[in-house]
């Protein structure tokens, strides 16, 4: 079995603000060997074993350096594919109530088996394509968090992932660096979905050269939108739009700008 590398995993943690006890550094490791086992017979993840702490385990938490994410309410990942940012999630903040949707039944199966060899509580599977979930009435406006990493392209995943946001939710995509021309490309679709304009958090991931790019969008909370702040992003593009966090908490909401 690969050994996890735990100074990597519970520093780089840290410096992201979650304490992982020893009990959690256990199911993480149990996690990390059920992806390598069933990796050999079904295509899950092509990052190496040495990877998977800052790539999997690391990028997944960066959720937390969004000011108003305290780890609890409902969450979806949509698109989880082996788990990621779901079962870390659901590992570091056991009392966030976590949905992992994927349109690949196999990729559920695996994910069925982490959750049993895991004996973890409030976390199921979910089979749907993302573009209907929105219509059912089981997942339409259900979830105070929507997540998604590595799915499709902003204006499309916007569409995918508003729909099931809570009034006051918040839908956030993981987003490569470079994804800012992109996120230009969706304000069209997130505005006539009634979201805010983006808010875009830099988060470096420990000990990598890697900086996670977290674009968050905040559902109005009634559905009479506050349309005031409309074109806002475009104006500011390139001129301090960009915040980076640095792993820091921030004080206060910067949200509705
Ligand atoms: N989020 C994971 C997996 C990314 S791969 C990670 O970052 O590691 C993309 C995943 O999205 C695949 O598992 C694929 O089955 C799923 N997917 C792609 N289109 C989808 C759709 N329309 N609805 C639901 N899942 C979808």
């Amino acid at each position: 079995m690969e050994e996890l590398d735990y100074e990597k995993l519970v520093n780089g943690a840290k410096e992201l603000r979650v304490e992982l006890t020893s009990f959690q550094l256990d199911q993480l490791t149990l996690f990390h060997s059920l992806l390598m086992d069933w990796n050999q017979k079904m295509n899950l993840t092509r990052i190496s074993p040495e990877e998977t702490v800052p790539k999997h385990f690391l990028d997944s938490l960066t959720l937390r350096v969004i000011p108003d994410f305290t780890g609890e309410g409902r969450l979806i990942d949509v698109g989880t594919g082996a788990g990621f940012p779901g079962i870390p999630l659901k590992i570091a903040f056991p009392s966030l109530d976590v949905t992992l949707m994927d349109a690949t039944r196999k990729k559920l199966t695996f994910l069925e088996s982490v959750i049993e060899s895991l004996q973890l509580r409030g976390v199921r599977v979910a089979h749907n394509r993302a573009e209907d979930a929105g219509k059912d009435p089981q997942h339409r406006q259900r979830y105070d968090w929507v997540v998604a990493r590595a799915v499709a392209h902003m204006p499309q995943l916007m569409e995918w992932l508003i729909p099931l946001a809570k009034p006051g939710g918040q839908v956030v995509a993981m987003k490569s660096s470079n994804a800012k021309e992109e996120i230009t490309q969706s304000l069209d679709v997130i505005h006539r979905l009634k979201g805010a304009d983006p808010e875009i958090i830099e988060v470096k991931i420990p000990d990598e050269s890697i900086t996670r790019l977290l674009a968050v969008v905040r559902m109005n909370r009634s559905s009479a939108t506050d349309r005031s702040s409309e074109g806002k992003y475009i104006e500011n593009t390139g001129k301090g739009i960009t915040k980076s966090v640095n792993h820091k908490r921030r004080k206060g909401s910067e949200h509705g700008r």
